[in-house]
């Protein structure tokens, strides 16, 4: 039977600036699940795009004096590149700004027309957010949003609005009911909570004459579409929807990767115009938390901004996919401190799996000429690493695999290879090998979605028929 094709989506960025370790985590853990799934024999398409509307675009672009395009075109470039050295391999990338994208974006609108209505907007807008603001959460935040530092603006205008409520109850009843799943269990309450609520119509356009920058609304010149409401058709004019193969082959997501600040966007807003354009639902949201450094909220004032490139630079760039799939929670808020980084890299990478690596290698070498006899297939129950990987809990899925890790150490300890030798038993001696070879082979294959070049020279090195000891280790220690 064959598998079923594997549809992975990031988070549609907003470029109005340079990509951040938010981004980061996106990238990688979408990325991770792409080597996952197509490792398990499935096909896959990972799915990415940028987000270039809107105003806070149009603001940065006139602060550099450059129209918006010209400034979104100077900018994305240098998001594909941050793609390529997170080592994420993407299938599909679109831009809002593509004509295949606003051409479909008015499609939809026009198919969406019956959910669509005009009416008066008197509110509040956070141009940091891009988001419309409720009265209470202003009160809550006395006029200013802790985001972004930023006040509020009041808005009053004529604009177009989206007929979210009715959507609500079917929204809640498939989350219920498991056919769109919402991981951590934490995020699904959360956005049932919201739902039990009751979720209020949005406002999805702006006048033209406020803000310019936008998809036109369709048959009405005066009116630009809300950035979030286009931009979220990303995820499907991404795989060429309506007409094109991708959509037709792709289409339900298998997982949406997000960030848990915009949780109501992509639960609560992007199901219903999913559902209002009689859509299936993607079959999974994966919702990850943000990341602080040194206890504090990353900022530019504090000088505590960690710059994923510079880890990268720094440790290389599987010892990035590493720390930041094992030590940052996969469903949690976590804390990035450099001395974590650095006792993960010298106690795990270097001493734990480095050292396995390097000790049976150089047995091999020298008790058998360099020849591994025998490999038997390794027998290891992977079981619970195939179930973190369904639940995207990469951190656990890391923790099985350095368990597997601690074990290979813990045998050679155990049946001491060296003693073996020395009492000349050639046959036990190369079982005792093999055995703790092909343990490394497996532990070589499990690591390919996380650290797909440690992986390749793990399973390389004892591929070879007479294998040589590496002339660098895995992960030299730092001086
Ligand atoms: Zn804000």
């Amino acid at each position: 039977m064959s598998k079923s094709n594997v549809y992975i989506t990031t988070a549609i960025a907003y470029v109005n600036d340079k990509p951040h370790i938010g981004h980061a985590m996106d990238f990688l853990y979408a990325d991770v699940l792409a080597r996952y799934y197509r490792q398990e024999g499935h096909k896959v398409v990972l799915g990415t795009g940028v987000d270039e509307h809107g105003l806070k675009i149009a603001e940065k672009a006139a602060d550099k004096g450059m129209k918006p395009k010209e400034y979104t075109d100077s900018i994305v470039p240098s998001w594909l590149e941050f793609a390529d050295k997170l080592g994420m391999k993407y299938d599909n990338f679109m831009r809002t700004t593509d004509p295949h994208h606003e051409k479909t974006a008015q499609k939809i609108w026009k198919d969406l027309e019956k959910y669509i209505y005009k009416s008066a907007y008197v509110g509040w807008y956070c141009v940091g957010c891009e988001e419309y603001k409720t009265e209470t959460h202003v009160k809550e935040t006395e006029n200013v949003c802790p985001l972004h530092n930023r006040e509020y603006e009041k808005i009053e205008e004529e604009n177009y609005f989206f007929a979210l409520s009715q959507f609500n109850d079917e929204i809640k009843k498939r989350i219920t009911d498991g056919s769109f799943k919402i991981v951590p269990k934490k995020r699904r309450n959360e956005i049932l909570s919201v739902l039990e609520e009751g979720l209020e119509d949005i406002s999805i356009s702006r006048p033209k004459s406020k803000l310019a920058w936008g998809i036109p609304v369709p048959g009405d010149k005066d009116h630009v579409m809300y950035v979030w409401f286009e931009a979220l058709m990303n995820y499907i004019t991404v795989l060429g929807y309506p007409d094109e193969k991708d959509f037709k082959d792709f289409w339900p997501a298998h997982t949406q990767v997000i960030g848990k600040d915009i949780l109501r966007f992509h639960a609560a807003i992007w199901p219903a115009m999913l559902l209002g354009l009689g859509i299936e639902l993607p079959k999974t949201l994966y919702v990850h938390g943000h990341i602080s450094a040194d206890g504090k909220k990353m900022s530019k004032s504090l000088g505590n901004v960690i710059d994923p490139v510079e880890v990268i630079s720094k440790y290389g760039l599987d010892t990035f996919r590493y720390f930041f799939t094992r030590h940052i929670s996969s469903y949690e808020d976590s804390d990035f401190t450099w001395e974590k980084l650095d006792s993960a890299y010298n106690d795990e990478l270097a001493n734990d799996l480095g050292n396995a690596l390097q000790r049976v290698v150089s047995m091999v070498v020298r008790y058998q000429d360099g020849v591994i006899g025998g490999m038997p297939e390794s027998n290891h129950d992977i079981g619970a690493y195939q179930d973190a990987m369904e639940e995207c809990r990469f951190d656990h899925a890391l923790d099985a695999v350095w368990d597997q890790v601690k074990g290979v150490n813990q045998y050679i300890e155990l049946e001491k290879p060296w003693q073996i030798a020395k009492e000349g038993d050639e046959e036990h001696l190369k079982e005792v090998l093999a055995e703790a070879a092909s343990s490394l082979m497996q532990i070589g294959e499990l690591l390919k979605p996380f650290m797909p070049d440690t992986s390749k020279k793990i399973i390389q090195t004892l591929s070879e028929g007479v294998i040589v000891a590496p002339k660098t280790s895995l992960f030299p220690r730092f001086e």
